[in-house]
């Protein structure tokens, strides 16, 4: 009997050996390498035989799940249920989202967020006669972030350092700095956050699209489309300034922490913060300003396009342990395929209707996946990493080109004469081919490639 007890705990040992050999722990780590952590060593953070033993938890189905659940008879998008997110926030906001430029006087203001809104608009109106359940996450040009900027005022102090000098020009800088930082967490960062949790525990799509419209970087400003992405990364700046140790002489010696204290006390009374929505005032303008109101600005002769999906985390990156723990959870449930084939799917459609060359990466924040498809880029993101469904973000036309910005005015010349729209208006051209993209990914066989229509 023990000789048989003795077999079976040896069996039952190495059939649990067996059992948590993982099947795919080599091709994750392949994945690590080309996709998800290409410049980093990665193999002491991230244990993929771990992750290759974990089960499968996701809210999302894959196109293939999608499409075998479908009818015959069925509309060719029924079942899938998308999610876009109209990118950034326009309207009161645009300016201090750097997201809002005009080159002269009489040209309308082109504002991003406020684009990207009726493309998805656009495209929620024919997928939803296409049988596609489509989720907006704002449906108008607010914050969806119950937080303001006040709210981040405190975690601002933490991160942004105090003046070197305790001379009035360094506390006016001071209290800029602090407003910038609040008004950067609100409006960002913490926009983001909330737009990934609503995905993730509210809305449970099969897939997130990101709408954004790309711009490049005026010759003598820092790259608009590089500000935006280092605010969407997280943990960039977060210097902390430990305390109040930066102040001294006679403004220090009644009490330095109630002086911080009243220097952000002051800073709420700037902000004028009693109604949240109605949160903004002439300081921040002056801080932001109207970038196109001196006329220097020069159009760039490059006009691009390009998709990010989630990958390249970098050293620093991967040493976050709750960015570890999304890229686990992305892993284990594999969205990273179909966020591939969706991109895929998008990028051939906007290139074909665009006509535009791939856009390129310098440096390794970015990485191209497949020299097939030299318009999907992974990099780590906010909203890629955060949102666990396959998710892509769009970055059609450079806004500030020679060749996209007078289509983008004629578009809101036209909106705002009530004129019928051109035939070549730039927001039908989005939204057509996002609309030819999810039907090429998700599509009834059928139905793939066919007239999808371009009215509103
Ligand atoms: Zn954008």
């Amino acid at each position: 009997m023990w000789l048989l007890r003795i077999v079976a705990c040896c069996w039952l040992l190495v059939g649990s050996v067996v059992d948590a050999v993982p099947r795919d722990a080599s091709a994750l780590a392949i994945e690590m390498t080309t996709r998800y952590a290409p410049y980093a060593d990665w193999s002491t953070l991230v244990d993929v035989d771990s992750l290759a033993r974990q089960s499968q938890s996701r809210y999302w189905r894959t196109p293939e799940e999608i499409r075998s659940e479908r009818a015959e008879d069925a509309l060719p998008l029924a079942g899938l249920h998308l999610a876009l997110d109209p990118g950034h926030i326009g309207g009161r906001w645009a300016a201090d989202e750097g997201r809002h430029f005009r080159i002269a006087e009489e040209d309308y203001y082109v504002r991003e967020g406020e684009l990207v809104l009726e493309v998805a608009q656009r495209v929620k109106s024919e997928l939803s006669a296409l049988g596609c359940k489509v989720t907006l996450l704002r449906e108008e040009n607010l914050q969806v972030n119950p937080k303001c900027p006040i709210d981040y005022l405190q975690l601002a102090a933490e991160q942004v350092p105090e003046p070197e000098a305790c001379t009035v020009a360094a506390l006016c800088e001071y209290g800029r700095a602090l407003r910038a930082r609040a008004v950067r967490l609100s409006i960002v960062t913490g926009e983001l956050q909330e737009r990934a949790r609503l995905v993730n525990e509210l809305i449970q799509p099969d897939a997130l699209l990101s709408l954004h419209i790309n711009a490049a970087a005026w010759p003598m400003s820092e790259s608009e489309s590089e500000s935006e992405r280092e605010g969407e990364r997280e943990g960039q700046g977060g210097e902390s300034n430990g305390g109040v140790g930066g102040f001294n002489s006679d403004l220090e010696d009644d009490n330095s922490n109630g002086f911080t204290s009243d220097l952000l006390s002051g800073i709420k009374n700037a902000f004028k913060c009693d109604n949240k929505n109605g949160f903004i005032d002439d300081i921040m303008r002056d801080l932001y300003g109207d970038k196109g109101s001196d006329g220097v600005f020069v159009l760039s002769e490059s006009n691009h396009l390009h998709a990010l999906i989630f990958g390249c985390m970098s050293a620093g990156e991967l040493q976050s342990g709750h960015q570890r723990e999304q890229l686990a959870v992305k892993l284990v449930n594999e969205s990273g395929a179909t966020e591939f084939a969706l991109g895929d799917a998008l990028m051939t459609a906007l290139a074909e209707a665009t006509g535009l060359p791939a856009s390129t990466y310098a440096g390794r924040n970015a990485i191209l996946l497949d020299a097939e498809q030299p318009y999907v880029f992974a990099r780590n993101l906010l909203m890629v990493r955060m949102a666990e469904c396959p998710t892509v973000l769009l970055e059609p036309y450079v806004a500030n080109s020679v060749a996209a910005y007078p289509r983008i005015q004629a578009a809101l010349a036209n909106r705002a004469a009530g004129r019928s729209l051109a035939e070549a208006d730039i927001l039908v051209e989005y939204a057509d081919a996002v609309i030819a993209g999810v039907l090429a990914c998700y599509g009834s066989v059928a139905e793939v490639g066919g007239n999808v229509g371009d009215s509103l």
